[in-house]
């Protein structure tokens, strides 16, 4: 959740744990000893003293077992459901789901969709990304990066702002042309913009002294998009950066004055 999720003061991995129940695709033992908020949340000490466990039920576990391709489809299922494409392997390896199993993905190569993504999605995907990338020239918003193989721009992608899984709109407006590292460090948070001025803000705790780190990314930091769309209906809009800042940046404290 301090990995993957958005930033809060206090994470709560109670929550999940103990409202799946609710779900029934997850179980515990002993619910009777835990002792309860006024809300009806479990209270994490309470959990912890009684080493409480949580599992799927036995039908589901089995199904699990005996189907590993039905429980990686369900994992699939979720990270397309809730997750940029660029996450999905990290998530999968902190999670412990799938370290082993085929078809993850390194960084850059469009991954396979699963069966369930329809032919309409992926063709509005396939025209947002040629939008999104004719509106930035072909280039990385942040890096000027552009390498064309037989005039097609490779390693460049068209990242949304607002992500899919939170309901963010295939539009040029909620899109940013970058290069698959940009790319990837924006949706896990290292970097965001300011809604309006569109200047680039680098988290602070990740600034290091690195030769490595300031080339990439630090020297970027509170410098205007190396690109900006000419068409102002193309620009990235405030809606979505708010969205990105206050959901995935790591320190949104660093933005006052954004809410
Ligand atoms: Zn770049």
């Amino acid at each position: 959740m301090r990995e993957f999720g958005p930033h809060r003061k206090v994470i709560h991995p109670e929550h999940p744990f103990w409202l799946m129940q609710k779900d029934e695709v997850w179980e515990i033992d002993r619910p009777e000893l835990v002792a309860q908020t006024s809300w009806g949340d479990a209270r994490p000490t309470s959990l912890l003293e009684h080493n409480i466990q949580g599992g799927f039920p036995e039908p589901i576990y089995e199904s699990f077992r005996k189907y590993p391709e039905f429980a990686m489809s369900v994992a699939n299922m979720l990270l397309h459901s809730h997750f940029p494409a660029t996450l999905h392997s990290d998530i999968l390896r902190a999670s412990g789901i799938a370290s082993d199993l085929p078809g993850i993905e390194p960084l850059g190569v469009r991954e396979e969709l699963p069966e369930y993504v329809t032919y309409r999605r992926l063709k509005r995907e396939e025209g947002f990304r040629n939008a999104v990338l004719a509106a930035y020239d072909n280039q990385c918003a942040v890096c000027e990066f552009s390498v064309k193989l037989d005039g097609y721009p490779l390693a460049l992608e068209a990242a949304h702002i607002k992500w899919h899984g939170a309901k963010g709109p295939a539009e040029t407006r909620n899109g940013l042309s970058l290069c698959a590292l940009h790319h990837r460090l924006f949706d896990k948070g290292v970097f965001t913009l300011l809604p309006d001025e569109l200047k680039i803000i680098v988290d602070e705790a990740v600034s290091s002294g690195d030769p490595g780190f300031h080339d990439s990314l630090g020297k970027f930091h509170e410098k205007p998009l190396h690109f900006i769309p000419h068409k102002f209906e193309e620009r990235p809009s405030p809606e979505f950066i708010k969205w990105h800042v206050k959901q995935v940046f790591k320190s949104p404290n660093q933005i006052p004055d954004t809410f």
